[in-house]
């Protein structure tokens, strides 16, 4: 990688765990699940509202580092608008992209690649795939906490 590309990527992380986006919480959520990632301290809401199996909307509320936060906030520009199952494969991608020895390839100007840095640090790894995992799991209406441990 580049060092411009680097830096590229480290200022997208920034802008988004700064000022994320859709950070809030959300009346009359179809679907919200709290996630935590007790390796690093990481804690989340995310809240869906949805309009038959199409994301209308989603929110979260973190509590954790830059990746996390800079995650959720990628994430849900990424996924509203996207019906469930499109947003369940998006989500195996990412995880996918972060996990995979032999990861599917990413295009440069995919936000999502600025996260692909945290593949050199595994205990980091769950910091970025935690909001997709919480996400995944507020879809399913399910109450339970999601943890990464
Ligand atoms: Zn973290």
């Amino acid at each position: 990688m580049s060092t411009d590309l680097h830096d590229l990527y480290q200022e997208i992380i920034l802008k988004h765990s700064r000022e994320p986006k859709n950070s809030g919480t959300m009346d009359n959520a179809d679907g919200e699940a709290n996630g935590n990632n007790p390796l690093c301290g990481d804690r989340i809401v995310v809240y869906v509202k949805l309009d038959g199996d199409r994301i209308a909307d989603a929110k979260f509320e973190a509590r954790g580092c830059a990746i996390s936060v800079a995650s959720a906030s990628m994430m849900t520009e990424l996924l509203i608008g996207k019906t469930i199952n499109e947003a369940r494969a998006e989500g195996s991608r990412f995880i996918d992209l972060l996990t995979s020895k032999d990861p599917p390839e990413v295009a440069d100007d995919d936000e999502l690649a600025a996260l692909l840095g945290v593949r050199q640090f595994p205990a980091r790894i769950k910091c970025a795939t935690l909001p997709w995992q919480t996400l995944a799991a507020a879809m399913d209406g399910s109450e339970t906490e999601v943890t990464t441990e």
